[in-house]
């Protein structure tokens, strides 16, 4: 990582003002708050991270993306993802209009400057494996420690309280606050600032798995998108041997739901011939889960002493395993910000400003092709790829999370959403019943963390 530059009096390396004050603290260990502490800390700021669990725990989210691999390489561990990783040269698309017709999309074709392979990784061990990265670079950890409350003081520092295993009650003194907090939305729920996005809703049941059937050499690390008609499943393979399944539906399938979540999992997995064949020998480690109130924002990424980060500022359906990338670059783009705020004794906040355009058109790329991926015409266009004036490949670049940058992405994007509105129009009346559809189910609304039929966790 790049060598600290010279700060100010509020350094690592300034006096010890008590063992709880920090400069910046640090809500949620996930790949968002690793990140940022790390960077943090790398430029010298005392940072202090409260994680609500123990690692090694359990998250789901396998499938990374090519643009983290950077991100990776300035954090100080891309070998070691490597070793606990599988390769993943690109994706796969099961139609299931078209007898199982699958069309794959490599990442090594993508544009110039896109990087060409990722990995899946098991979430215990590669969120670990940050964590302990953010150790080492000083960030001074506390887990099953539960932020509870921050009391946010004009032109002061604020008030962190939380709770530890134990019940008692800690409390730290911190210049800047970041929630990294991951779907738990902590500062964005209690500052009001958590929305349930309008234009796109859905709810995702699984599992991992033994026994699925893989692909075998280069294309043994894809991972495999499948429509069905509730919506779609993916399957990634992970480097032991277990394949981590699940079915991401549309609220009206979900609510029809009344046995087990188990076997609403294997249910939905015979809906859906091209993995059910996949998954015949297949067998349920432990048991399936479910995650609703799926797709959320906030009305504002920053304010005076704050910043989001992750899932924490907004949830989009990881259709294209964009979740890991987005926080670990929201946390990367955020550690400039808050450095510069800091430098400036809080004055500057035009990084922020930045962050907050260079996310919002990031996420404005991702979500159109999110919000229309089960959509007739994009299934047509997905199935049938034609690289004319590079569109193919600017696709690729947008799969591998290439939205941040001032690329050559952007014409031939132009030019694919163009012919998918073209097809639109021949093909109006299937595109109405299937907007009327994504419409429907966009105002159905999910009880607040669990999908229909399922209790609050
Ligand atoms: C069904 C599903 C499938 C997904 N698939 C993919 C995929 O294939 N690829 C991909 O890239 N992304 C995927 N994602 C998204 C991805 O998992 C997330 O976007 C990613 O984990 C976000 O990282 P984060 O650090 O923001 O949050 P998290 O990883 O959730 O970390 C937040 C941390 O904060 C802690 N915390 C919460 N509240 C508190 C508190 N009050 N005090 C202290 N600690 C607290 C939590 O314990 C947690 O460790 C998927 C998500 C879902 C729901």
């Amino acid at each position: 990582m790049s060598s600290a530059q010279p700060l100010e009096s509020r350094r690592r390396d300034a006096p010890d003002l008590g063992p709880a004050r920090c400069d910046v603290l640090v809500i949620g260990g996930g790949p968002a708050g690793s990140t940022i502490s790390s960077l943090l800390a790398d430029r010298g700021w005392r940072v202090t991270l409260l994680e609500k669990d123990h690692h090694p725990r359990f998250h789901i989210g396998e499938s990374l993306l090519p643009m983290n691999l950077p991100i990776l390489e300035r954090l100080g561990v891309l070998q070691q993802v490597r070793e606990i990783g599988m390769f993943k040269p690109g994706i796969e698309i099961c139609s299931n209009r078209e007898a199982g017709k699958t069309q794959f999309f490599y990442f090594d074709k993508s544009l110039e400057g896109t990087c060409k392979h990722a990995f899946q990784v098991r979430r215990s061990e590669f969120d670990h494996l940050l964590l302990k990265n953010s150790a080492k670079q000083g960030v001074e950890i506390h887990e099953g420690v539960r932020v509870t409350e921050v009391a946010f003081r004009q032109d002061a520092t604020s008030t962190v309280r939380a709770l530890d295993a134990d019940g008692q009650e800690r409390q730290w003194e911190a210049d800047f606050v970041v929630d990294a907090s991951g779907r738990n939305a902590f500062l964005s729920t209690r500052l009001g600032l958590k929305e349930k996005n309008e234009n796109h809703n859905s709810a995702a049941v699984f599992g991992h798995f033994k026994g699925a059937v893989r692909r075998t050499g280069r294309d043994e690390g894809n991972i495999g998108l499948f429509w069905f008609e509730h919506g779609w499943f993916w399957l990634i393979p992970l480097r032991d041997g277990v394949t981590s399944v699940g079915a991401v539906c549309w609220p009206d399938y979900l609510k029809t739901r009344s046995g087990s979540l188990d076997s609403f999992l294997w249910d939905t997995i015979r809906l859906c011939p091209a993995i059910h064949e996949r998954m015949k020998e297949a067998e349920l480690i432990g048991q399936a889960t479910a995650t609703g109130n799926y797709s959320y924002g906030s009305r504002r990424m920053w304010g005076q002493g704050y910043l989001l980060v992750g899932d924490a500022y907004a949830f989009i359906d990881p259709v294209f395993s964009t979740g890991v990338y987005l926080a670990m670059n929201g946390a990367s783009m955020g550690a400039e910000a808050i450095d510069a705020y800091l430098r400036s004794g809080g004055k500057s906040v035009a990084q922020f400003k930045k962050f907050e355009r260079v996310m919002g058109r990031g996420l404005r790329t991702l979500s159109w092709f999110i919000y229309r991926f089960t959509t007739p015409t994009l299934h047509d266009l997905f199935m049938a790829p034609r690289n004319t004036f590079r569109m193919e490949q600017a696709l690729i670049s947008v799969l591998a999370g290439d939205v941040f940058r001032k690329t050559p992405v952007t014409l031939p994007v132009t030019l694919f959403k163009t012919a998918y509105y073209i097809g639109n129009l021949l093909n109006w009346g299937r595109s109405w019943t299937s907007y009327r559809r994504r419409r429907r189910n966009a105002d159905l609304a999910f009880a607040e963390g669990a999908p229909p039929g399922q209790s609050k966790p």
